[in-house]
């Protein structure tokens, strides 16, 4: 008599997992119900860390449901989560967090699949810093932090490297001394779990781009471009930092590796003020001189923003040309992140140049909204929108890892 109550009491309790990505001074969370499907329940981001920080939450059909301003200071990452597990423990009473997934920027040579954490793990992912100075050390914290507020609570990394470890040694490989070379200078590439969430969505949408040529062009503030075969990747535009490729919102993109010799030279700038003029004062908004969203430079009439948007598209398409030539021909192109799934202009003036490839668009598709083709019946390489989620490809990672 008091069994199926049982399993009705046990089914109210949602059993979760908790995504987290965090950036300097921001963190992402996403709390996934355990069950059949993951169903998303709550998500949010805390931002501004290090100055006026802000909170906010919302549900999965896009209502907030918490917001918080820290007007005293800077909680930094370590309030950012005491608040967000208070904050959960609070509004979701019934939640259970069965494990925490971790976006990690790099996973070196060595790690080419999600791992549990432990202290090895930990100090073997310190000793990566170098590779990623400026993104390692903030997706590390929120780990320390967590093991030591919940020690109880299992823990995933999962690596945007990762995904590129299929890419064969001649991808992967500068043209530099070998001695350097050994010392892990070599080409690892980027937004892994982005294109892994891409892999595991075409088997259902187009197994004809599942199984063939694919290059997915993942355009977010961060850019870069894909080559899978056969749903694995084999080559990136990004290299041994996510500063290579295509051109990004602040960042260079391929850069004639002489500037930065001629910017210490002529300039006079040390490291330092170089990786500031590589990474935050180039790309869209360096360029543009206006702003590194695409979307204020889509809406300006200034000629500088028209520059920077044709910059950025030339910089595409001369990618999808050396990609395409990486696979041998083209099966299907894929749009993903923000710019990507939601720029009809850009998404237009990279395919247009394309045609030569067997690429038409079908104008009206490209008009449309989410998970879509949007080339024509005619059309030799199938062009697909597909939204990407990376905080479910960590979610389903962490379900894998922990058989939960
Ligand atoms: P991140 O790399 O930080 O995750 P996103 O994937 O969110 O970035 O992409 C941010 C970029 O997407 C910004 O340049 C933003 O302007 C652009 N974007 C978002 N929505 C639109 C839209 N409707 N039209 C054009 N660009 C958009």
């Amino acid at each position: 008599m008091t069994e199926p109550r049982a399993t009705t009491e046990a089914l109210a309790v949602p059993d979760a997992i908790l995504v987290l990505n965090a950036g300097s001074s921001s963190l992402k969370f996403t709390v996934f119900a355990l069950g059949e499907e993951l169903s998303p329940i709550v998500s949010g981001l805390a931002e501004e860390l290090a100055s006026a920080a802000r909170f906010r939450a919302r549900n999965e059909a896009g209502e907030v449901l918490g917001e918080h301003a820290w007007p005293d200071g800077a909680p930094g990452h370590e309030g950012a989560i005491a608040f967000l597990f208070r904050w959960l423990g609070e509004h979701v009473p019934d939640l259970t967090v069965r494990a925490v997934g971790h976006r990690v920027v790099h996973g070196g040579a060595t790690y080419t699949a999600p791992v549990r954490i432990d202290a090895d793990l930990l100090a073997a992912l310190e000793a990566l810093v170098p590779l990623a100075p400026l993104h390692q050390p903030h997706n590390l914290l929120p780990i320390r932090l967590v093991a030591a507020k919940r020690p109880d609570l299992p823990q995933v990394a999962c690596f945007d490297t990762a995904f590129h470890r299929t890419a064969p040694d001649l991808a992967q490989a500068f043209a530099l001394p070998a001695e350097i070379t050994a010392r892990g200078v070599r080409r690892y590439g980027f937004h892994g779990l982005s294109y892994e969430y891409i892999a595991r969505t075409l088997p259902r949408i187009d197994p004809r781009a599942a199984a063939g040529r694919t290059i997915v062009l993942h355009l977010g503030n961060g850019a870069s471009a894909c080559a899978m075969l056969g749903g694995r990747s084999i080559a990136s535009s990004m290299g041994f930092t996510a500063v290579d490729g295509l051109m990004m919102g602040t960042r260079t993109g391929a850069l004639d590796p002489g500037v930065v010799l001629y910017l210490m030279d002529e300039f006079g700038m040390d490291a330092r003020a170089i990786e500031d003029v590589l990474y935050r004062r180039s790309g869209l908004l360096g360029v543009s001189g206006l702003s590194s969203d695409m979307r204020v430079l889509l809406a300006s009439d200034e000629p500088a923003a028209r520059f920077a948007i044709d910059l950025f598209c030339y910089r595409i398409v001369r990618e999808v040309g050396s990609l395409a030539a990486a696979l041998g021909g083209l099966d299907a192109l894929v749009f993903t992140a923000g710019i990507g799934e939601n720029a009809s202009p850009i998404r237009a003036k990279v395919c247009a140049p394309l045609a030569w490839l067997g690429i038409e668009l079908d104008a009206q598709a490209n008009e449309g909204r989410g998970l879509r083709r949007i080339s024509t019946e005619a059309s030799r390489v199938a062009v697909w929108v597909v939204p990407t989620d990376e905080e479910r490809m960590i979610a389903l990672h962490v379900r894998e890892v922990l058989s939960l």
